[in-house]
């Protein structure tokens, strides 16, 4: 594994939209293992391809305060969304930016995993903060568009 180069604000890579990840080769493992490592090394709760500088419908998530529970998630997209919640959130591409955002508290998401397995999750609280914050960025979105 080796640890890769976060993007920072103001980088265009950011606001891209992404394109769908087709076949889940050994690149796109390797992609995920090292979004893994990087993510834990900067002391993040989940990181989107985007933010490493590629361009592919991808993000790694793990909430788990002893980072045992990794999700990687290939073509995510939030089916549906409840109970809205306002909460403080930060992005490793924002270095000391902490603000509050709006979100669901409670979603339900489908993404295909380093199997190529379908799965359908429902999360809740700070997972699916995360979820909802990572499949933004493959939509080129950021959480200061929620700020006003
Ligand atoms: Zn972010």
């Amino acid at each position: 594994m080796s640890k890769l180069e976060i993007k920072k604000y103001g980088d265009p890579v950011l606001r891209k939209k992404t394109t769908a990840v087709l076949e889940i080769n050994a690149d796109i493992k390797k992609l995920a293992s090292n979004m893994l490592e990087t993510m834990y090394l900067a002391k993040g709760v989940g990181l989107a391809a985007p933010q490493v500088g590629i361009s592919l419908r991808l993000c790694v998530i793990d909430v788990d305060p002893n980072k045992k529970y990794p999700v990687v998630m290939i073509n995510p997209e939030i089916i549906s969304g409840e109970n809205k919640v306002s909460a403080g959130e930060g992005c490793l591409s924002f270095p000391g930016v902490y603000e509050n955002v709006e979100r669901f508290g409670n979603v339900v998401a489908k993404y295909t995993d380093l199997n190529g397995k379908q799965c359908e999750v429902k999360a809740q609280d700070l997972l699916a903060k995360a979820m909802q914050h990572e499949i933004d960025h493959l939509d080129g979105k950021l959480f200061i568009d929620y700020l006003c």
